[in-house]
């Protein structure tokens, strides 16, 4: 048998390579399935990096186990990283929302990352996708010791204990894969069925006619699905609504979903319409004063109308138009556009204190292969170097 390592670390991203600075004096084998490291994480904030959000909560989070994260946060919370960038000297900017992005690029990030996690007992293999692991008998044992077998596009590899950090199914064009689900399914462990999140939603047949002639426009629009409520930009595109709104939203969609806009949330339209009765401009250029006319048209199908001729029950319905448009949600972008996804390993199945699968020792996960989904802001990574720091103090413990 070759070699046993101490530990393998599945997944050279941001949750992978953030635990290495627990694993310093062990010998660890690193297994990326890309030639480079963290391409995700290099793309991430459009090569700036949200990296973390000046508010956290864990009402941030999605997870059919909402209360999982709190200890997490509790555990790791903004400052802690904000340390790391400012004992580097990363510059960085506050954005809407208590967002921050670094001003240097992501690249800033992992060299911080490269730079406190990797030792001399480390060994990175890129290009070498992981296909399959088991649990075998350690054949140099003659007790019931079990180690890890590895199978790889390479070579296979065996290990102590092995750590997931594989990432969610988005972006499969940077290296995403599902062997994160397939090695828990193995074991037993539940998986949360995954979707496509922080994702452009698709319009319908009947809205892609009225809508795809807007492309391009942005307006500052109210959205609502059941209790969830954001503002924030809604970007109209050929395809669908996009924007952050339309990405939170996506976190809260599921079958038959339905969302209502509100497309000018600063005022009641009806009231409005009420109070300007008597003006003789037409209902377009009014409402135009709030929202680009070529919305104000879409919405009214073009017709326009003299407010002195407008019946009340009428005025109720061009106000609803505005105020509380409900649309039907068919579908959103695929894993290809969703920057990440919505579910995975199930939280009940991890120790919360160390990461470790309650069902097998000596495996670990962390990042978004768990079923903890951020909203947009910097919550996604956020998770991924809290889950590793947990990992950390996990193994200090023990
Ligand atoms: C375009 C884009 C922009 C984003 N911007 C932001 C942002 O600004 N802020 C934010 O908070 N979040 C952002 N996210 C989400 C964030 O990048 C992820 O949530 C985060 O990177 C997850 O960290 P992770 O370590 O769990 O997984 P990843 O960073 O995805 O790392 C997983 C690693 O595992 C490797 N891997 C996968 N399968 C295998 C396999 N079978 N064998 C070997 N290696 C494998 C992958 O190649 C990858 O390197 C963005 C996502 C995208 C796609």
């Amino acid at each position: 048998m070759n070699e046993i390592f101490d530990f393998a670390v599945i997944g050279a991203g941001a949750s992978g390579l953030f635990a290495l600075e627990g694993l310093k004096d062990k010998k660890v084998l690193i297994l990326e399935g890309n030639k480079k490291v963290a391409l995700k994480l290099l793309a991430t904030g459009g090569g700036k990096c949200n990296f973390t959000n000046l508010n956290i909560s864990h009402e941030n989070f999605v997870s059919e186990n909402q209360h999982f994260v709190k200890s997490f946060l509790a555990n790791f919370g903004t400052y802690d990283f904000l340390d790391l960038i400012e004992k580097n000297n990363i510059p960085y900017e506050e954005r809407d929302n208590g967002k921050l992005f670094t001003l240097s690029g992501a690249k800033s990030i992992l060299d911080i990352l490269l730079k406190k996690g990797f030792s001399e007992n480390h060994i990175l293999k890129t290009d070498c996708i992981v296909k399959n692991i088991f649990r075998i008998q350690n054949e140099n044992q003659s007790t019931d010791d079990y180690i890890f077998k590895i199978e790889t596009s390479k070579e296979t590899f065996f290990s102590n204990k092995v750590l997931i950090a594989t990432g969610g199914l988005s972006y499969p064009q940077m290296g995403a894969t599902n062997i994160a689900s397939k090695i828990a399914k193995n074991f037993g462990i539940k998986v949360i069925p995954m979707s496509p999140a922080l994702a452009g939603i698709r319009y319908s047949d009947s809205c892609k006619n009225k809508f795809e002639k807007l492309s391009g426009i942005a307006i500052t629009a109210k959205g609502k699905i059941d209790k969830r409520e954001f503002t924030d930009q809604l970007l109209f595109t050929h395809r669908g609504f996009s924007g952050p709104l339309a990405l939170n939203l996506s976190l809260f969609v599921n079958e038959n979903t339905k969302i209502k806009f509100n497309f000018i949330p600063e005022i009641n339209v009806l009231e409005l319409l009420q109070k300007e009765k008597n003006n003789k401009r037409s209902l377009i250029n009014i409402l135009s004063d709030y929202i680009p006319k070529a919305l104000v048209k879409t919405l009214l199908d073009d017709k326009d109308f003299n407010l002195p001729t407008i019946k009340k029950d009428e005025m109720e319905k061009i106000s609803q138009l505005f105020n509380s448009y409900e649309i039907q949600i068919d579908k959103l972008d695929g894993y290809d556009k969703a920057e990440v996804t919505r579910g995975g390993i199930s939280v009940d199945e991890i120790y919360p204190k160390t990461m470790e699968a309650k069902k097998v020792s000596g495996l670990y996960f962390i990042g978004e292969a768990l079923d903890v989904t951020g909203m947009l802001g910097g919550y996604n990574l956020h998770w991924a170097w809290a889950s590793a720091s947990m990992f950390i103090k996990g193994l200090k413990k023990n």
